[in-house]
């Protein structure tokens, strides 16, 4: 799915329509999408600018932070989202002024690709550390195993060595 940019001479442009997860080129070990990612978008000139304004809402998938479990988070994003044609940009050389502008993007020839615009969304909409449950314990930095599944003894060996002198320190106060 894309805009074709030349239609918009004629008037705004209303979209509706699917992006296919294979598209939009994520890395499957960081998110995964869950189910359709059905875009609306309306699209219009404005001066030398094509405003892209759309919505759309997915679930994905990607590992807990603490122990990589995967985690389903909901994206519900909304956009707007200025384009300039990278051709004029050349042209006028605005271009250092305007890449500091974070709402204006870019684009090449007469398109402007919609799965870019998702992916870009998807990315912004991730939680940043997402976990399985507020208590997960994570995998045990000692030997890998996932704590929530299986207690090993690294933890305790740990404190135990650590508290040691401690230990030894009350034992001769109290004799
Ligand atoms: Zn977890
Ligand atoms: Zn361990």
């Amino acid at each position: 799915m894309r805009i074709d940019v030349r239609e918009l001479e004629i008037g705004a442009l209303i979209l509706t329509g699917e992006i296919p997860a294979a598209g939009l080129k994520l890395d499957s070990s960081e998110v995964r999408v869950l189910g359709q990612i059905v875009v609306k978008l309306r699209a219009e000139k404005q001066a030398r600018e094509i405003r892209v304004r759309g919505r759309f809402a997915v679930d994905v998938e990607l590992p807990c932070a603490r122990c990589l479990d995967p985690v389903k988070a909901p994206i519900l994003t909304e956009f707007d989202q200025f384009y300039q044609s990278n051709k004029a940009h050349h042209l006028t050389g605005e271009i250092e002024l305007r890449e500091k502008d974070t709402e204006v993007a870019f684009f090449n020839g007469d398109f402007i690709e919609v799965s870019d615009i998702v992916r870009e969304q998807i990315l912004l909409g991730l939680p940043m550390k997402p976990v399985c449950r507020e208590d997960c314990k994570g995998l045990c930095p000692y030997c890998g195993k996932n704590r929530n599944v299986e207690a090993c003894n690294c933890h305790s060996v740990f404190v135990d060595s650590r508290l040691a002198p401690l230990l030894q320190v009350r034992n001769r106060m109290k004799f």
